[in-house]
């Protein structure tokens, strides 16, 4: 459930209207439901109630500032993936003990930021990374906490794209070496080995692929203990998936998933820490976009929209489906017609959708498009020139805007002219 419904015919983010923000900030936008947020957060909090758990944000799915303050205020930790997001989160009042750093290329800065600043562990993706985090930490006069992502081999039936526990893929290092790997990594002075990590990919919607890799997971635990590892700390990544399409069967739900784990892991005493993204910001947020032309081709409509797949790329690069609903809803039995959704942008890839079912919409009408909390605003670009689009969050009755829109000034003084100009 989300807090995005119709009332009177009028769709509300929480108890504020869409279209008062819409006026208030212009189209489009991304609005974020704090209700919403706080509530996908609890829901993987008590479902691993009764196991000793963090649940680390993974805040590139959506990191804006009041995002991350919402999630760490509840008591999230948080993922990072580079400099920028470690410090994000620390400036939304995320401890270091709370933050956990993942990605296959990790420089030395960052390393080093990482370590100055304080942090729960690094997840170590190769062994040249492993030697360059020892040499390091030493010289820094540090011993940097790490797990080791294993990449398990099995298929997360997920897009290709967003698939990453594959021996094909470039994450982790394969489980069959763990131990060697283990062995080396026990053997650095500037390493303290704490667990394993894993994470097979994004928008999964079954628990099998899950619950294969957190049983080959657990084998490896024992394994590793009876090679002489402390392993007190088991991350198990993020990826369960939410339902795009209102229309489909929903997906597990974070209570399936925190039974699941207590099932494969909870015999054996450790740590668990999740790294939820797109389950936590996905179904959050909404982006709204104006009808700027209704145009009529040859045996199709198009609805061109102000939005593009500069503010939204998901369906440009995933071929993903959002549901597109009109903000103000249309009446019960109102004739619906296939229009293909498309923006501004020259290029053929900036559909929306294709022959989508909607209720007929004319220029000025206002649309939503549902599912957009996650990997949208941060995957935003400035292509064609245009303006980065700003966030508001909701609370009950009161919204604020947490990224304005840059004016057109600001953008084109971004850039500087080389003297010889
Ligand atoms: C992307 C990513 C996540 C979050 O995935 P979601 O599908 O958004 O839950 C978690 N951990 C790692 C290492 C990731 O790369």
């Amino acid at each position: 459930m989300d807090h995005f419904l119709y009332r009177d015919g009028a769709l509300f983010a929480e108890d504020v209207a869409i279209s008062e923000i819409a006026a208030a900030v212009g189209t489009p936008f991304y609005v974020y439901s704090t209700a919403t947020l706080l509530r996908h957060f609890k829901a993987f909090d008590d479902a691993l109630d009764g196991m000793d758990h963090l649940v680390c944000y993974a805040m590139k799915a959506n990191s804006n500032q009041a995002v991350l303050k919402t999630l760490a205020q509840a008591g999230a930790g948080m993922d990072v993936v580079s400099a920028g997001e470690y410090l994000r989160a620390k400036a939304a009042g995320v401890p270091g003990d709370k933050i956990v750093f993942s990605g296959v290329g990790k420089t030395v800065s960052e390393i080093r930021l990482a370590l100055e600043g304080g942090i729960r562990q690094f997840n170590v993706e190769s062994e040249p990374e492993m030697e360059v985090l020892d040499a390091v930490a030493r010289s820094m006069g540090k011993v940097a906490p790490i797990t080791i992502r294993v990449n398990p081999d099995v298929d997360a039936k997920t897009h290709a794209k967003i698939a990453t526990g594959k021996s094909e893929n470039k994450f982790g290092i394969p489980i069959a070496r763990a131990r060697e790997v283990y062995r080396m990594a026990a053997a650095m002075p500037g390493l303290e080995v704490v667990g394993i990590d894993v994470h097979i990919g994004s928008q999964l919607t079954d628990l099998t692929p899950f619950e294969l890799a957190y049983q080959k997971v657990a084998e490896l635990t024992e394994q590793l203990r009876a090679d002489g590892h402390t392993i007190r700390r088991l991350d198990l990544g993020g990826g369960l998936g939410i339902p795009y399409e209102r229309s489909n069967a929903a997906p597990p739900l974070p209570t399936d998933y925190g039974a699941m784990v207590q099932k494969t892991l909870g015999h054996l005493g450790c740590e668990i820490e999740i790294e939820p993204g797109r389950l936590i910001a996905g179904n959050a947020g909404l982006m709204v976009s104006e009808v700027i032309y209704v145009k009529s081709g040859e045996g199709r409509d198009f609805l061109i929209i102000d939005g593009a797949m500069n503010d939204l790329i998901r369906p440009a690069m995933y071929e993903a489906h959002h549901d597109i609903i009109p903000v103000v809803e249309a009446e019960a039995g109102a004739e619906q017609q296939p229009y293909d959704i498309v923006g501004p942008v020259c290029e053929s890839g900036d559909t929306f959708a294709k022959q989508r079912m909607m209720p007929k919409l004319a220029a000025g009408d206002l649309v939503a498009f549902r599912s957009a909390g996650a990997y949208g605003a941060v995957m935003a670009s400035e292509y064609n020139s245009r303006a980065l689009i700003p966030e508001v969050l909701v609370h009950g009755d009161q919204f604020a805007v947490i990224r304005r829109r840059p004016t057109f000034d600001e953008m084109i003084n971004r850039d500087t002219i080389p003297e010889w100009l």
